[in-house]
């Protein structure tokens, strides 16, 4: 459903992605993981062409896109395709949650205003905000914001919805609500590639876990591979670290 071969990227003379490769299969949860300026982002908004890759394939439901020479058609296509969910959320701040997905589907997507505040209502009654409509940003709790932002994504009904560390700017006791709704989609059969470091959402949530370092897939597998028996030395020394810090049981992982 969506495949990327060979992905590059250079900042200046810094290359951040390396020939970096991904499959992704309908239904597919994938967690991205990796440190800290790994290329997990960039790679993330190059899928999306947020970020324009510098070479690489890409395939989305049968379709063969050449990353460095995209028409515009291509681009809005992949746009239509993928939705991307952002660790900040970058909801407008001037619009209200509901007035934030009809943006998209009323501009971007041409849909007739009647049948797109339909179909607000409901992607805002399934992460169950359906009642904060006409709540601004700025009285809504960061969790409530990001829930926004997945309706947001969910009401254009992509292919494949991209997410950034979509908990990692929220305070603890709201992440919770926000990783629900995203296991609520899995079970829907949404496909998702997630870039996070919810080792719990990996374990629990993902079929397919990437590790990457230096602008490199290091490993790839299933949650129980990755996490239980990591081949290479980089995994594993990520690995320790994160779950020390945040005392996981790997044990329970068996
Ligand atoms: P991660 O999401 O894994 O933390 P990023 O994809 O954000 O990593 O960044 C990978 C590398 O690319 C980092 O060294 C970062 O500083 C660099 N980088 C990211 N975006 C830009 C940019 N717009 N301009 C220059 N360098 C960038
Ligand atoms: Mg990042």
């Amino acid at each position: 459903m969506l495949e990327a071969k060979h992905i590059s990227k250079t900042f200046g003379d810094r290359q951040v992605l390396v020939d970096v490769n991904l499959q992704v299969k309908q239904g597919d949860v994938v967690v991205i993981l990796g440190p800290s300026g790994s290329g997990k982002t960039t790679f993330l908004r190059c899928l999306n062409h947020l970020e324009k890759a510098d070479g690489g394939q890409l395939t989305i439901s049968g379709k063969d896109y050449s990353l460095d020479k995209l028409s515009k058609k291509d681009i809005l296509d992949i746009r239509k395709k993928t939705a991307f969910v952002f660790q900040h959320y970058n909801l407008f701040a001037n619009k209200t949650a509901i007035e934030n997905i009809l943006e998209g589907l009323v501009i971007a997507r041409k849909v007739p205003k009647s049948e797109a505040q339909q179909i607000a209502e409901e992607a805002l009654k399934k992460v169950g905000l359906l009642d904060f409509k006409d709540y601004y940003p700025s009285q809504l709790s960061g969790g409530q914001q990001q829930r926004i932002g997945l309706a947001r994504a969910i009401a254009v009904k992509p292919e494949v919805i991209l997410l950034d560390e979509p908990t990692s700017a929220l305070d603890p006791e709201l992440v919770g609500d926000v990783l629900d709704v995203m296991k609520q989609l899995a079970n829907e059969g949404t496909t998702m590639v997630v870039v996070t470091h919810e080792m719990g959402f990996a374990r629990d949530v993902a079929n397919h876990v990437v590790f990457m370092d230096g602008g490199h897939v290091i490993e790839e597998g299933s949650p129980k591979d990755i996490f239980y028996r990591p081949k290479e030395k980089r995994t594993q020394q990520f690995l320790a670290r994160i779950l020390s810090d945040a005392s996981y049981d790997l044990e329970y992982m068996i």
